[in-house]
């Protein structure tokens, strides 16, 4: 079968480009036998090499990666590993989801904090939490208030914070009110994706800018890259919103472009008017019509805003340099006092939503299994996808993988071009319905 659509470095992302340059690993050139082949090497497929690795110690685990580890979405993201769900719930069974969901989140943040903390990682990795905040006291009133009485039902503790209390820890007055939840951890994602492709075990071949462009099904898995071909009887498909090329979860993937942009960083004349020294984190009430931001350690701001429904996994430059000029006015809107600040980058990720919120998990053939679709919350869920799949591949009797099941199949999609139609307009209605929040 031919892998009719690749993923493409465009070379925009800001969380890379601030760190030192990184030598790749090689390309693969020949054929090669291994007992297992994983395809991408994001967070989902960086977990699911690392387990089989530690299930299989004798085994060899071959990871092909189109590009390089840090370059997909895992590593442009805002990096936030998120402990909670954007909403709870109210009804037993909303409630009943949201503490499995809570506890695949924080199996994957510890999963990852152990290998921060093991291989060293130097990423910025700081269990901050995050400030949930509305712009508008609608927002405050239909969402703020209502996540609060469902977290305080489940026991989750919360801080709630007017206006004036939160303008002093964001240096912005632009927010009405915000949640600050604890659990939250924010790293530079890039430095994070990098550092566990760096530590992954012994008996894992990770080969960088090798897209497979075509794979063969019979008597186990031939996966063809421009140089080279693996052979292995069994594949752990971690693609993300590509999965639908390797002909699974067909007519059921949403892929999105999403964008952020990170400013200079701020001078000691401007870290003074700034007037805030430490780091946050902050999603937005609405997560399609408003914005998400940071401030990061080392004192840049960050901007994530503008997501739109792209198939083709393509952005124009000139489509991104309206988004920068755009970022560059939010940003001017919440922090007046630093007109002088610029965008220093700005890129262009793509994530992967279903129609029902679903992850595309599981067992997909006789050999082959998935950790894809991950809802654009993929560094916990990406991470435990991964980890799950392998175990559940391997045979081992993890309890997580039935909660990880539980969140449901991918659903399916009207055919395009009424998919087109269907979601551009429902993402319209979306961010008019939130329009305050933005
Ligand atoms: C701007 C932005 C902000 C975001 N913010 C957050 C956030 O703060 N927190 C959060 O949890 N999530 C966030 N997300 C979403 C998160 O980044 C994704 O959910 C997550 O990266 C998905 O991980 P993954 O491993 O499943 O997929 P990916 O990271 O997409 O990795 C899949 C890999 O497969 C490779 N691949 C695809 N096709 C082939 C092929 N044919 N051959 C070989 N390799 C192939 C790709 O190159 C890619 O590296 C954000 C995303 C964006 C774009």
């Amino acid at each position: 079968m031919k892998i009719n659509l690749l993923p493409e470095d465009d070379k925009t992302n800001g969380w890379s480009a601030i760190l030192a340059p990184r030598q790749h690993r090689p390309a693969l050139d020949k054929t090669i036998k291994a007992d297992w082949l994983v395809i991408g090497a994001g967070f989902a497929g960086l977990a699911a090499a690392r387990q089989l690795a530690i299930n299989r110690p004798d085994d060899r685990i071959a990871l092909l990666e189109a590009h390089e580890a840090a370059e997909g979405a895992s590593g442009r993201n805002s990096g936030f590993a998120i402990d909670l769900p954007h909403n709870v719930g109210s009804s037993l069974e909303e409630l009943e989801a949201s503490k499995c969901y809570m506890g695949l989140a924080r199996a994957a943040i510890s999963h990852l904090e152990d290998m921060v903390t093991q291989h060293k990682i130097d990423c910025d990795w700081v269990r901050r939490g995050k400030y949930h905040a509305a712009a508008s006291a609608r927002g405050t009133s239909e969402v703020l208030e209502p996540f609060a009485r469902e977290l305080e039902a489940i026991g989750e503790p919360l801080t709630w914070m007017e206006k004036d209390e939160l303008s002093n820890k964001l240096g912005s007055k632009h927010f009405d009110a915000a949640i600050y939840t604890p659990g939250c951890v924010l790293m530079n994602p890039a430095a994070l994706t990098r550092g566990l492709a760096e530590s992954l075990p012994g008996n894992i071949d990770l080969y960088e800018h090798s897209p497979v462009v075509d794979i063969d099904y019979t008597n186990g898995v031939t996966a063809q890259t421009p140089s080279g071909s693996v052979f292995a009887p069994k594949l752990i498909i971690c693609v993300n919103g590509l999965a639908d090329q390797f002909g699974f979860y067909r007519g059921r993937l949403l892929r999105f472009a999403a964008h952020a942009s990170l400013t200079r960083p701020l001078n000691d004349a401007e870290q003074a008017v700034y007037g805030v020294d430490q780091d946050w984190g902050l999603t937005p009430a609405n997560a399609f019509a408003g914005i998400t931001m940071r401030y990061t350690p080392d004192k840049r701001i960050l901007i994530r805003q503008n997501i739109h429904f792209q198939p083709s996994v393509r952005c124009t430059d000139a489509a991104r340099k309206t988004i920068a000029s755009e970022h560059k006015r939010l940003f001017d809107e919440r922090f007046p006092m630093l007109p002088n600040v610029t965008m220093e980058h700005t890129w262009t990720g793509f994530i992967c939503l279903s129609e029902n919120g679903a992850p595309g998990f599981g067992k997909v053939a006789g050999n082959v299994w998935a950790a894809t679709c991950q809802n654009a919350v993929g560094v916990t869920k990406g991470t435990i996808s991964g980890m799950l799949a392998a175990d559940m591949a391997c045979g081992v009797d993890n309890p997580m993988i039935a909660d990880m099941e539980s969140l449901g199949s991918p659903s399916k999609v009207p055919p395009r071009p009424f998919l087109d139609v269907g979601v551009r307009a429902k993402f319209a209605w979306e961010l008019f319905r939130n329009r305050h929040e933005a």
